[in-house]
């Protein structure tokens, strides 16, 4: 995305991955697959690949600088995981991301996660000596209790997923004590804070951003493509909980549609952000003008 600026903050994205990724009726085991694609044809060309019938999917880390931070939102899949394909792709495109900002790993105030699944906390870490340390080595990671929690108890249980994504990404993290889990009204401050939108994974969360009379919320997983704005009711193959996945989308929607609230859903292609507009019982995404 192009950087953007709500009044005192300025909002970027360093991509790890980007492009056609899988069928619509993959995705949402159950959407029907001739609507889905009589919607996706009428859509902006860069959100689906007719050719293929592939949802276009980014993988992206959003980066807020406020006055008084830098902030990451969601940190992709990260390197050195171990994981097989398709998400062995080069993560080398997010260090170069990374670096064309400006930014230096020890510049990380707070590291945010709407979520813990494999995409949303990678670069939590690195492999260091054969040792998974915090990659942002001055900054505090915030994690909803709830998530964090579940996902412990899970793998301590041995289920899977997401195995040794907490183990890798979120365990080290609190042994260094850089933790900092939070119950589902935090604030930061007076410009960030969470809301929790559960469903899509145990305890999602929103991180909504305030400056001035401009409002965003980076709605991570609450849903992975516009589709699901004319579609509310499809939840993904990922989902947790594919019912309350689906209240809680409606329920975002419901919330920012019609206002000025810029959305950006941690997988939308560039330009990313959007607003939400109502059309009867369901919604319209409209991406900014890059
Ligand atoms: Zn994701």
């Amino acid at each position: 995305m192009k950087p953007l600026t709500l009044g005192e903050v300025t909002v970027n994205s360093v991509v790890e991955r980007d492009g056609p990724w899988r069928a619509p009726e993959l995705m949402y085991p159950n959407c029907d697959k001739e609507i889905a694609i009589s919607h996706l044809k009428k859509m902006e060309p860069f959100v689906y690949d007719a050719h293929h019938n592939m949802l276009v999917i980014t993988y992206q880390t959003f980066i807020l600088k406020t006055p008084y931070h830098t902030i990451l939102i969601d940190t992709c899949l990260g390197k050195d995981k171990g994981y097989g394909p398709p998400h062995d792709f080069s993560k080398q495109p997010w260090l170069d991301g990374f670096k064309r900002n400006g930014l230096r790993f020890e510049d990380i105030d707070y590291v945010f996660c709407t979520h813990l699944h494999i995409d949303h906390c990678g670069w939590n870490t690195r492999l260091i000596d054969g040792r998974w340390v915090p990659t942002f080595p001055n900054a505090k990671y915030i994690f909803s209790k709830r998530e964090y929690e579940t996902w412990e108890a899970e793998t301590k249980k041995g289920s899977n997923p997401p195995g040794n994504v907490w183990l890798q990404n979120c365990q080290p993290i609190m042994e260094a004590e850089q933790a900092i889990l939070v119950d589902d009204d935090f604030q930061l401050d007076d410009m960030v804070w969470i809301t929790s939108t559960p469903g899509h994974s145990p305890g999602h969360v929103c991180i909504n951003l305030q400056s001035g009379h401009r409002r965003a919320v980076f709605s991570g997983d609450v849903m992975h493509h516009a589709l699901q704005c004319i579609e509310p009711d499809w939840s993904s193959c990922f989902c947790w909980d594919a019912h309350q996945s689906a209240l809680t989308r409606r329920k975002l929607l419901a919330s920012v549609a019609d206002t000025d609230t810029l959305v950006m859903p941690a997988h939308f292609p560039s330009p990313t952000a959007g607003r939400v507009i109502s059309k009867g019982e369901a919604y319209q995404f409209n991406f900014i003008k890059d």
